[in-house]
Protein backbone atom coordinates (compact mmCIF):
# COMPACT_ATOMS: atom_id res chain seq x y z
CA UNK A 1 0.00 0.00 0.00
CA UNK A 2 1.10 3.65 -1.08
CA UNK A 3 2.43 5.33 2.25
CA UNK A 4 2.73 8.57 3.12
CA UNK A 5 6.48 9.71 4.74
CA UNK A 6 6.79 13.08 6.87
CA UNK A 7 10.08 13.27 6.53
CA UNK A 8 12.73 14.80 8.92
CA UNK A 9 10.29 17.55 10.49
CA UNK A 10 9.51 19.29 13.75
CA UNK A 11 7.27 16.91 15.06
CA UNK A 12 4.42 18.24 17.89
CA UNK A 13 2.68 14.63 18.75
CA UNK A 14 0.15 16.37 21.32
CA UNK A 15 2.59 16.73 24.28
CA UNK A 16 6.16 17.30 23.03
CA UNK A 17 8.10 18.88 19.95
CA UNK A 18 10.98 16.40 18.74
CA UNK A 19 12.62 15.91 15.29
CA UNK A 20 11.62 12.56 13.34
CA UNK A 21 9.40 11.06 10.88
CA UNK A 22 6.33 9.61 10.72
CA UNK A 23 4.54 7.40 8.18
CA UNK A 24 0.99 6.83 7.34
CA UNK A 25 -0.50 4.07 5.44
CA UNK A 26 -4.27 3.82 4.51
CA UNK A 27 -5.89 5.88 7.57
CA UNK A 28 -3.55 4.91 10.56
CA UNK A 29 -0.59 6.43 11.30
CA UNK A 30 2.29 3.46 10.94
CA UNK A 31 5.29 4.81 12.62
CA UNK A 32 6.64 7.56 14.72
CA UNK A 33 10.31 7.72 15.11
CA UNK A 34 12.31 9.73 16.73
CA UNK A 35 16.30 11.40 15.22
CA UNK A 36 16.78 10.74 11.01
CA UNK A 37 15.02 8.86 8.84
CA UNK A 38 16.58 5.39 8.12
CA UNK A 39 14.25 3.20 6.39
CA UNK A 40 13.77 2.99 2.63
CA UNK A 41 11.08 4.65 0.69
CA UNK A 42 9.13 2.63 -1.63
CA UNK A 43 8.70 3.54 -5.08
CA UNK A 44 4.83 4.45 -4.89
CA UNK A 45 5.44 6.00 -1.49
CA UNK A 46 4.84 9.67 -1.15
CA UNK A 47 7.77 11.60 1.00
CA UNK A 48 7.40 15.50 2.26
CA UNK A 49 10.22 16.79 3.87
CA UNK A 50 11.13 20.32 4.43
CA UNK A 51 10.23 23.50 6.40
CA UNK A 52 7.51 21.82 8.01
CA UNK A 53 5.90 21.31 11.39
CA UNK A 54 3.88 18.03 11.57
CA UNK A 55 1.01 18.52 14.31
CA UNK A 56 -1.90 16.41 15.44
CA UNK A 57 -5.20 17.67 13.68
CA UNK A 58 -7.17 20.20 16.15
CA UNK A 59 -10.45 19.81 17.93
CA UNK A 60 -12.71 22.43 18.53
CA UNK A 61 -13.91 21.05 22.07
CA UNK A 62 -17.24 23.00 22.18
CA UNK A 63 -19.31 24.96 19.19
CA UNK A 64 -22.39 25.02 17.31
CA UNK A 65 -21.48 24.97 13.90
CA UNK A 66 -24.63 25.93 12.00
CA UNK A 67 -24.46 29.28 13.77
CA UNK A 68 -22.08 30.63 10.88
CA UNK A 69 -25.21 32.18 9.82
CA UNK A 70 -25.27 34.19 12.91
CA UNK A 71 -22.23 35.61 12.86
CA UNK A 72 -21.97 39.43 14.15
CA UNK A 73 -26.20 39.24 14.59
CA UNK A 74 -26.24 40.09 17.50
CA UNK A 75 -23.56 42.43 19.09
CA UNK A 76 -23.27 44.01 22.75
CA UNK A 77 -25.46 42.54 25.11
CA UNK A 78 -25.11 40.34 27.70
CA UNK A 79 -25.77 36.39 27.79
CA UNK A 80 -29.34 36.65 29.09
CA UNK A 81 -30.16 39.38 26.21
CA UNK A 82 -28.20 37.96 23.49
CA UNK A 83 -29.67 34.38 24.23
CA UNK A 84 -33.47 35.18 24.94
CA UNK A 85 -33.91 37.96 22.55
CA UNK A 86 -31.62 37.91 19.58
CA UNK A 87 -30.81 34.41 19.45
CA UNK A 88 -33.87 32.12 20.02
CA UNK A 89 -36.21 34.33 17.99
CA UNK A 90 -33.89 33.73 15.16
CA UNK A 91 -33.57 30.48 15.47
CA UNK A 92 -37.05 29.88 15.68
CA UNK A 93 -37.29 31.57 12.58
CA UNK A 94 -34.18 29.99 10.49
CA UNK A 95 -33.31 26.97 12.26
CA UNK A 96 -34.30 23.82 9.77
CA UNK A 97 -32.80 20.75 8.38
CA UNK A 98 -31.37 22.56 5.17
CA UNK A 99 -29.77 25.39 7.43
CA UNK A 100 -28.04 23.31 9.15
CA UNK A 101 -26.67 21.15 6.62
CA UNK A 102 -25.80 24.05 4.52
CA UNK A 103 -24.75 26.60 7.29
CA UNK A 104 -22.64 22.94 9.22
CA UNK A 105 -20.89 22.74 5.83
CA UNK A 106 -19.89 26.34 5.67
CA UNK A 107 -18.80 26.57 9.06
CA UNK A 108 -16.91 23.27 7.88
CA UNK A 109 -14.97 24.54 5.64
CA UNK A 110 -13.80 27.46 8.17
CA UNK A 111 -13.13 24.60 10.87
CA UNK A 112 -10.58 22.67 8.54
CA UNK A 113 -8.78 25.34 6.51
CA UNK A 114 -7.78 26.48 10.43
CA UNK A 115 -6.79 22.87 10.87
CA UNK A 116 -9.32 21.41 12.58
CA UNK A 117 -9.75 17.67 12.27
CA UNK A 118 -12.44 16.89 14.98
CA UNK A 119 -15.24 19.08 16.50
CA UNK A 120 -17.68 18.55 19.59
CA UNK A 121 -21.20 20.38 18.56
CA UNK A 122 -24.58 21.20 20.09
CA UNK A 123 -27.76 22.17 18.32
CA UNK A 124 -30.79 20.44 16.54
CA UNK A 125 -31.34 18.78 13.16
CA UNK A 126 -27.98 17.34 14.18
CA UNK A 127 -28.00 14.14 11.36
CA UNK A 128 -28.04 16.76 8.82
CA UNK A 129 -24.89 18.09 10.30
CA UNK A 130 -23.43 14.35 10.38
CA UNK A 131 -24.44 14.29 6.40
CA UNK A 132 -22.38 17.40 5.65
CA UNK A 133 -19.73 15.88 7.85
CA UNK A 134 -19.37 13.09 6.43
CA UNK A 135 -19.32 14.56 2.96
CA UNK A 136 -16.46 17.32 3.51
CA UNK A 137 -14.70 14.42 5.70
CA UNK A 138 -14.06 15.99 9.24
CA UNK A 139 -14.96 14.24 12.53
CA UNK A 140 -17.90 15.65 14.04
CA UNK A 141 -18.86 14.73 17.57
CA UNK A 142 -23.11 15.43 17.01
CA UNK A 143 -24.88 16.32 20.02
CA UNK A 144 -28.98 16.97 19.46
CA UNK A 145 -29.68 19.88 22.54
CA UNK A 146 -31.78 18.68 25.27
CA UNK A 147 -33.97 21.95 26.59
CA UNK A 148 -37.01 21.99 28.84
CA UNK A 149 -39.16 23.26 26.14
CA UNK A 150 -40.00 21.76 22.50
CA UNK A 151 -36.48 22.31 20.15
CA UNK A 152 -36.74 23.53 17.26
CA UNK A 153 -36.50 20.63 15.50
CA UNK A 154 -39.58 19.99 16.80
CA UNK A 155 -39.37 16.83 19.16
CA UNK A 156 -39.53 17.32 23.07
CA UNK A 157 -37.33 16.40 25.77
CA UNK A 158 -37.84 12.96 25.82
CA UNK A 159 -38.19 12.96 22.00
CA UNK A 160 -34.66 14.29 22.15
CA UNK A 161 -33.36 11.82 24.97
CA UNK A 162 -34.73 9.24 22.89
CA UNK A 163 -33.71 10.27 19.42
CA UNK A 164 -29.80 11.03 21.20
CA UNK A 165 -29.85 7.06 22.07
CA UNK A 166 -31.22 6.55 17.90
CA UNK A 167 -28.03 8.61 17.34
CA UNK A 168 -25.63 6.67 19.30
CA UNK A 169 -26.71 3.22 17.98
CA UNK A 170 -26.80 4.55 14.10
CA UNK A 171 -23.08 6.04 14.41
CA UNK A 172 -21.35 3.16 16.24
CA UNK A 173 -18.45 2.35 14.50
CA UNK A 174 -19.25 5.55 11.80
CA UNK A 175 -15.60 6.63 10.73
CA UNK A 176 -16.18 10.34 11.00
CA UNK A 177 -19.60 10.78 13.11
CA UNK A 178 -19.78 10.14 16.67
CA UNK A 179 -21.84 11.24 19.31
CA UNK A 180 -22.61 13.33 22.60
CA UNK A 181 -25.39 13.52 24.95
CA UNK A 182 -25.99 17.29 24.92
CA UNK A 183 -28.07 18.62 27.57
CA UNK A 184 -28.22 22.74 27.06
CA UNK A 185 -27.05 23.61 30.48
CA UNK A 186 -28.25 23.20 34.28
CA UNK A 187 -31.01 26.03 34.25
CA UNK A 188 -32.27 25.35 30.71
CA UNK A 189 -32.29 21.22 31.52
CA UNK A 190 -34.33 19.37 34.12
CA UNK A 191 -32.69 16.77 36.56
CA UNK A 192 -34.88 14.11 34.91
CA UNK A 193 -33.02 14.50 31.62
CA UNK A 194 -30.09 14.89 32.96
CA UNK A 195 -29.86 11.88 34.85
CA UNK A 196 -30.99 10.23 31.91
CA UNK A 197 -28.31 11.73 29.02
CA UNK A 198 -26.11 10.37 31.76
CA UNK A 199 -27.54 7.22 31.59
CA UNK A 200 -27.24 6.94 27.59
CA UNK A 201 -24.07 8.51 27.79
CA UNK A 202 -22.63 5.38 30.53
CA UNK A 203 -24.11 2.64 28.08
CA UNK A 204 -22.76 3.84 24.56
CA UNK A 205 -19.69 5.69 26.66
CA UNK A 206 -20.08 8.68 24.86
CA UNK A 207 -19.64 12.03 26.13
CA UNK A 208 -21.96 14.41 28.22
CA UNK A 209 -21.51 17.65 26.79
CA UNK A 210 -23.03 20.74 28.49
CA UNK A 211 -22.88 24.39 29.08
CA UNK A 212 -21.66 24.92 33.05
CA UNK A 213 -21.52 28.39 35.22
CA UNK A 214 -21.11 30.98 31.81
CA UNK A 215 -22.78 33.88 33.43
CA UNK A 216 -22.46 35.46 37.26
CA UNK A 217 -26.39 35.79 37.02
CA UNK A 218 -27.12 32.50 35.94
CA UNK A 219 -24.67 30.95 38.83
CA UNK A 220 -26.77 33.09 41.56
CA UNK A 221 -30.43 32.48 40.07
CA UNK A 222 -29.42 28.59 40.36
CA UNK A 223 -27.61 29.04 43.66
CA UNK A 224 -30.92 30.58 44.83
CA UNK A 225 -33.28 27.81 43.74
CA UNK A 226 -31.03 24.47 44.27
CA UNK A 227 -29.66 25.99 47.65
CA UNK A 228 -26.41 24.67 46.36
CA UNK A 229 -23.79 25.19 43.31
CA UNK A 230 -23.92 23.68 39.96
CA UNK A 231 -21.17 21.28 40.25
CA UNK A 232 -21.88 20.66 43.76
CA UNK A 233 -25.56 19.49 42.67
CA UNK A 234 -23.85 17.66 39.65
CA UNK A 235 -21.85 15.68 42.27
CA UNK A 236 -24.24 14.99 44.06
CA UNK A 237 -26.68 13.38 41.37
CA UNK A 238 -23.22 11.57 39.46
CA UNK A 239 -23.27 13.92 36.72
CA UNK A 240 -19.55 13.51 36.63
CA UNK A 241 -16.93 11.74 34.86
CA UNK A 242 -13.71 11.69 32.54
CA UNK A 243 -16.78 11.77 29.69
CA UNK A 244 -18.03 15.23 31.20
CA UNK A 245 -17.14 18.25 29.20
CA UNK A 246 -18.10 21.54 30.94
CA UNK A 247 -18.28 24.40 28.54
CA UNK A 248 -17.12 27.96 29.49
CA UNK A 249 -16.91 27.12 33.11
CA UNK A 250 -16.47 30.45 34.45
CA UNK A 251 -18.07 31.41 37.62
CA UNK A 252 -16.74 28.97 39.72
CA UNK A 253 -15.71 28.98 43.81
CA UNK A 254 -12.65 26.95 44.92
CA UNK A 255 -14.85 24.03 46.40
CA UNK A 256 -16.34 23.77 42.45
CA UNK A 257 -12.91 23.57 41.20
CA UNK A 258 -11.93 20.61 43.70
CA UNK A 259 -15.02 18.23 42.78
CA UNK A 260 -13.94 19.13 38.78
CA UNK A 261 -10.08 17.76 39.39
CA UNK A 262 -11.80 14.68 41.75
CA UNK A 263 -14.22 13.75 38.94
CA UNK A 264 -11.86 14.23 36.19
CA UNK A 265 -13.84 16.53 34.00
CA UNK A 266 -12.95 18.25 31.18
CA UNK A 267 -13.29 22.05 30.46
CA UNK A 268 -14.08 23.61 27.32
CA UNK A 269 -12.49 27.44 28.18
CA UNK A 270 -14.37 29.80 25.52
CA UNK A 271 -12.43 33.08 26.04
CA UNK A 272 -13.77 34.68 23.75
CA UNK A 273 -17.58 34.24 24.09
CA UNK A 274 -16.46 34.56 27.45
CA UNK A 275 -15.08 38.51 26.74
CA UNK A 276 -17.75 39.47 24.06
CA UNK A 277 -20.91 38.71 26.58
CA UNK A 278 -18.91 40.25 29.64
CA UNK A 279 -18.77 36.92 31.57
CA UNK A 280 -15.86 36.88 32.93
CA UNK A 281 -12.32 35.14 32.89
CA UNK A 282 -12.31 31.51 33.89
CA UNK A 283 -9.90 30.41 36.17
CA UNK A 284 -7.58 28.47 33.83
CA UNK A 285 -3.99 28.88 35.31
CA UNK A 286 -5.18 27.73 38.75
CA UNK A 287 -7.52 24.40 37.25
CA UNK A 288 -4.06 23.70 35.09
CA UNK A 289 -2.26 23.79 38.74
CA UNK A 290 -5.05 21.35 40.33
CA UNK A 291 -4.66 19.32 37.41
CA UNK A 292 -7.83 19.81 35.83
CA UNK A 293 -8.07 18.79 32.35
CA UNK A 294 -8.46 22.37 30.40
CA UNK A 295 -9.33 22.29 26.63
CA UNK A 296 -9.80 25.38 24.45
CA UNK A 297 -13.04 25.90 22.52
CA UNK A 298 -14.20 28.92 19.89
CA UNK A 299 -18.18 28.11 20.93
CA UNK A 300 -20.65 28.63 18.37
CA UNK A 301 -20.31 32.02 15.32
CA UNK A 302 -22.61 34.28 17.28
CA UNK A 303 -20.40 34.76 20.24
CA UNK A 304 -17.11 34.76 19.13
CA UNK A 305 -17.42 35.17 16.04
CA UNK A 306 -15.26 33.02 14.12
CA UNK A 307 -13.97 28.80 14.46
CA UNK A 308 -10.36 29.41 15.03
CA UNK A 309 -9.12 27.06 17.92
CA UNK A 310 -5.44 28.11 17.19
CA UNK A 311 -6.62 31.99 17.11
CA UNK A 312 -8.69 31.17 20.48
CA UNK A 313 -5.54 28.90 21.94
CA UNK A 314 -3.51 32.56 22.04
CA UNK A 315 -5.91 34.61 23.20
CA UNK A 316 -6.51 31.97 25.92
CA UNK A 317 -3.25 32.29 26.92
CA UNK A 318 -2.97 35.85 26.87
CA UNK A 319 -6.25 36.64 28.98
CA UNK A 320 -4.76 34.35 31.68
CA UNK A 321 -1.37 36.23 31.65
CA UNK A 322 -3.39 39.45 32.12
CA UNK A 323 -5.53 38.24 34.97
CA UNK A 324 -2.66 36.83 36.59
CA UNK A 325 -0.33 39.67 36.30
CA UNK A 326 2.29 36.84 35.35
CA UNK A 327 3.66 35.68 31.90
CA UNK A 328 4.57 32.39 33.17
CA UNK A 329 1.28 31.14 33.53
CA UNK A 330 -0.79 29.10 30.56
CA UNK A 331 2.56 28.23 28.54
CA UNK A 332 2.40 27.76 24.59
CA UNK A 333 2.88 24.24 25.09
CA UNK A 334 -0.53 24.30 27.63
CA UNK A 335 -1.85 26.53 24.99
CA UNK A 336 -1.49 23.57 22.24
CA UNK A 337 -2.00 21.14 24.35
CA UNK A 338 -5.58 22.49 25.12
CA UNK A 339 -6.53 22.35 21.75
CA UNK A 340 -5.08 18.96 20.48
CA UNK A 341 -3.82 16.02 23.31
CA UNK A 342 -6.19 17.55 26.40
CA UNK A 343 -9.55 18.24 24.07
CA UNK A 344 -8.94 14.55 22.87
CA UNK A 345 -9.33 12.92 26.58
CA UNK A 346 -12.65 12.96 27.03
CA UNK A 347 -13.35 11.76 23.30
CA UNK A 348 -11.57 8.37 23.34
CA UNK A 349 -8.65 6.90 22.24
CA UNK A 350 -6.94 8.54 19.02
CA UNK A 351 -8.11 11.93 19.44
CA UNK A 352 -5.81 14.82 19.03
CA UNK A 353 -2.22 12.71 19.17
CA UNK A 354 0.16 11.35 16.97
CA UNK A 355 0.37 7.71 18.09
CA UNK A 356 1.14 4.64 16.07
CA UNK A 357 -1.87 2.90 15.41
CA UNK A 358 -3.90 5.87 15.32
CA UNK A 359 -5.80 7.36 13.00
CA UNK A 360 -4.08 9.72 10.53
CA UNK A 361 -5.54 13.03 11.90
CA UNK A 362 -2.29 15.73 10.38
CA UNK A 363 -1.84 19.14 10.05
CA UNK A 364 1.10 20.53 8.25
CA UNK A 365 2.53 23.81 8.79
CA UNK A 366 4.82 25.62 6.71
CA UNK A 367 7.75 27.43 8.99
CA UNK A 368 9.31 29.26 5.92
CA UNK A 369 6.98 31.75 5.33
CA UNK A 370 6.87 35.63 6.58
CA UNK A 371 5.10 34.95 9.32
CA UNK A 372 6.51 31.92 10.64
CA UNK A 373 10.42 32.13 9.91
CA UNK A 374 12.63 32.19 12.12
CA UNK A 375 11.18 29.62 14.09
CA UNK A 376 13.48 29.25 17.25
CA UNK A 377 10.32 28.02 19.63
CA UNK A 378 8.20 25.79 17.60
CA UNK A 379 5.23 26.06 20.25
CA UNK A 380 5.54 29.88 20.76
CA UNK A 381 5.32 29.57 16.78
CA UNK A 382 2.44 28.19 16.49
CA UNK A 383 0.84 29.69 18.92
CA UNK A 384 1.84 33.44 18.53
CA UNK A 385 3.04 33.74 14.69
CA UNK A 386 1.16 31.76 12.54
CA UNK A 387 -1.98 32.54 10.51
CA UNK A 388 -4.56 29.80 9.07
CA UNK A 389 -2.42 30.76 5.50
CA UNK A 390 0.55 29.04 6.91
CA UNK A 391 -0.91 25.51 6.84
CA UNK A 392 -0.15 23.69 4.47
CA UNK A 393 -2.25 20.59 4.62
CA UNK A 394 -4.88 19.24 6.73
CA UNK A 395 -4.96 15.20 6.85
CA UNK A 396 -8.29 12.85 7.78
CA UNK A 397 -8.02 9.18 8.44
CA UNK A 398 -5.30 9.52 6.33
CA UNK A 399 -6.43 11.80 3.55
CA UNK A 400 -5.70 14.62 1.97
CA UNK A 401 -8.49 17.17 2.87
CA UNK A 402 -7.19 20.76 2.49
CA UNK A 403 -3.94 21.71 0.28
CA UNK A 404 -3.36 25.60 0.36
CA UNK A 405 -6.47 26.82 1.60
CA UNK A 406 -8.66 24.73 -0.57
CA UNK A 407 -11.04 22.24 0.50
CA UNK A 408 -10.45 18.97 -1.58
CA UNK A 409 -13.80 17.12 -0.72
CA UNK A 410 -16.85 19.38 -1.77
CA UNK A 411 -17.51 21.84 -4.01
CA UNK A 412 -17.68 25.13 -1.85
CA UNK A 413 -18.93 27.06 -4.48
CA UNK A 414 -22.95 25.16 -4.00
CA UNK A 415 -22.20 25.96 -0.21
CA UNK A 416 -21.48 29.23 -0.82
CA UNK A 417 -24.16 29.72 -3.02
CA UNK A 418 -27.33 28.27 -0.82
CA UNK A 419 -25.52 30.26 2.10
CA UNK A 420 -26.06 33.14 0.52
CA UNK A 421 -29.83 32.55 -0.37
CA UNK A 422 -30.32 31.88 3.56
CA UNK A 423 -28.01 34.87 4.86
CA UNK A 424 -30.27 37.61 2.65
CA UNK A 425 -33.34 36.14 4.25
CA UNK A 426 -32.27 36.90 7.72
CA UNK A 427 -30.73 40.19 6.57
CA UNK A 428 -34.12 41.33 5.81
CA UNK A 429 -35.25 40.33 9.75
CA UNK A 430 -33.06 42.30 11.35
ZN1 LIG B 1 -22.05 27.22 23.57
Amino acid sequence: MKRVIFKDLDIFDGSRFFKGSVTVSGDMIEKMMEGEYKDDAGAEDEVITGNYILMPGMINLHTHVPMSLFKGVSEDLPLEKWLHERIFPLESKFISSEMVYICGLWGMVELLRSGVTTFCDMYFFEEHLAKGASEINIKAFIGEGVINFPSPAGRTPEQTIEYTEHLAKKYFKDPFINVAAAPHSPYLTEEKYLLALKEISDKYFIPFHIHMAESALEVKNYKEQAGVYEFERFEQLGLLSEKFIGAHCVNLNYEELAIMAKNKVTVAHCPSSNMKLGNGIARVSEMIEMGINVAVATDGSASNNNLNVIQEAELAAKLQKVAKKDPTVFRSLDALKAVTSNAGKPLGRGFGVIEEGVKADLVLIKTDTPEMYPVYDPAASILYSSSFSDIESVFVNGKKVVHQGKIETIDINYVKKEIVKIARLVERSI
